[in-house]
């Protein structure tokens, strides 16, 4: 096997998915992480390609749960061009690894498309790329009333039959599924889905507070684009989204973009999930990267202008990065950047299961940022390749 060379990466310092590390020094080599130390326990070796943010905060890469596509394409056309391509827009703006979410669609081409995924998965990852690691099926099983742009004639009622052929059709790679509490059956497919270790993420959902705790009991830990496609907060029936922001044990995704959400309610959102439980993920469709025009989600037309992807008016996925969310955060929150990494790397890692995303430690890929002071993306390292950012 060819090896490939030794390189060093080093910066002020390091949030490895658990704690801070001052003056740290990452070995990284054949794009696995060869060693975690610090500058104190040794000097740079000699000889090593020497990768140094001065100032920077380096942290595990990016992990996205929800993304349906960027660069052009969309993930439910499964093709290793669909993915490789978001692959490497995605490793750009410091994602490492993400669910291929697919969104509501006929049952049979849903079925086509988590099979394809599945065996583009199961092959070898490729150097530079972000790495789709699972799947998250965000429909078929989502309320009429919050659907969003998902379409009304494809979604179903809550059926253990037609999740099973889904899973079976993934070969078990499907990681999250979005579920509405308040379907008849929701509660006994959340049960069934986390029996066979798919996480269940509520929300497209009108639930009333008993019906969102109902499906929390039976398994379900998170919630999906927290205040978007969800019945709003009223002081009197709380419904789903006074469960979510109460629930202390329950993880919360946020669209950190100022569009699904104001710059006050993302406050709002982090004061009550916190950095134990705040998840950030894009929600962005093919148009993340590209230029304002006419693009698809799923099977349908979406239009994009000024960062804005609609169709027929109401908001159909995002245009936002994983990097622009993490800066946001810290904008509109006024997050600690060592603390908001948390809601892009081990929080969603630990949300899913994830045991090698979200962390640097030795034997990990060798999927790293690094932040500045501000919550913007200096540079990304994936898979041991180096491409640094020239705006912010
Ligand atoms: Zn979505």
């Amino acid at each position: 096997m060819m090896r490939t060379m030794r390189t060093v990466v080093t910066a002020e310092r390091l949030f490895d998915g658990s704690q801070i590390l001052d003056e740290p020094l990452v070995e990284i080599e054949d794009g696995r992480v060869l060693s975690v130390s610090t500058r104190e326990a040794g000097d740079v070796p000699a000889g090593v390609q020497v990768l140094d943010f001065p100032g920077a905060t380096l942290a595990p890469a990016f992990f996205d749960v929800h993304i349906h596509g960027s660069a052009g394409h969309d993930v439910m056309e499964a093709t290793p061009e669909a993915l490789e391509t978001m692959g490497r827009f995605l490793a750009s703006r410091g994602t490492g690894s993400f669910l291929a979410t697919t969104v509501t669609a006929p049952l049979d081409a849903t079925l086509r498309a988590v099979s394809g995924l599945a065996k583009l998965m199961a092959k070898p990852a490729s150097e530079g790329m972000a790495r789709a690691v699972g799947i998250h099926l965000e429909g078929p099983f989502l309320s009429h009333a919050k659907r969003g742009v998902q379409p009304a004639e494809h979604l179903l009622a809550p059926d253990i039959t037609i999740f099973d052929r889904l899973y079976e059709a993934a070969e078990g790679r499907v990681r999250l599924m979005t579920l509405a509490p308040e379907l008849p059956g929701a509660a006994e497919l959340a049960a069934h889905a986390t029996r066979r270790g798919v996480r269940v993420s509520v929300g497209h959902s009108d639930a009333k507070a008993a019906e969102a705790r109902a499906t929390i009991a039976a398994g379900a830990v998170s919630a999906t684009h927290t205040f978007n496609a969800m019945r709003a907060l009223d002081h009197r029936e709380p419904g789903i989204l006074g469960v979510v922001l109460t629930e202390s044990g329950l993880y919360s995704e946020l669209i950190c973009d100022g569009i699904h959400s104001a710059p006050e309610i993302t406050r709002l959102w982090w004061r009550a999930k916190g950095p134990e439980r705040a998840i950030l993920v894009t929600d962005a469709m093919s148009a993340a990267g590209m230029p304002d025009g006419e693009y698809q989600l799923g099977g349908f037309q979406v239009q994009v202008a000024n960062g804005r992807a609609t169709a027929r008016g109401v908001l159909a996925g995002s245009v936002l990065t994983l990097d622009r969310a993490l800066a946001n955060l810290v904008a509109f929150a006024g997050a600690r950047v060592d603390e908001a990494l948390r809601a892009l790397t081990i929080n969603p890692a630990a949300m899913v299961g994830d045991t090698e995303a979200g962390r640097v430690v030795a034997g990990a890929p060798a999927n790293l940022v690094a932040i500045g002071a501000d919550g913007t993306l200096v540079a990304s390292v994936i898979g041991g390749k180096s491409e640094v950012q020239v705006s912010g």
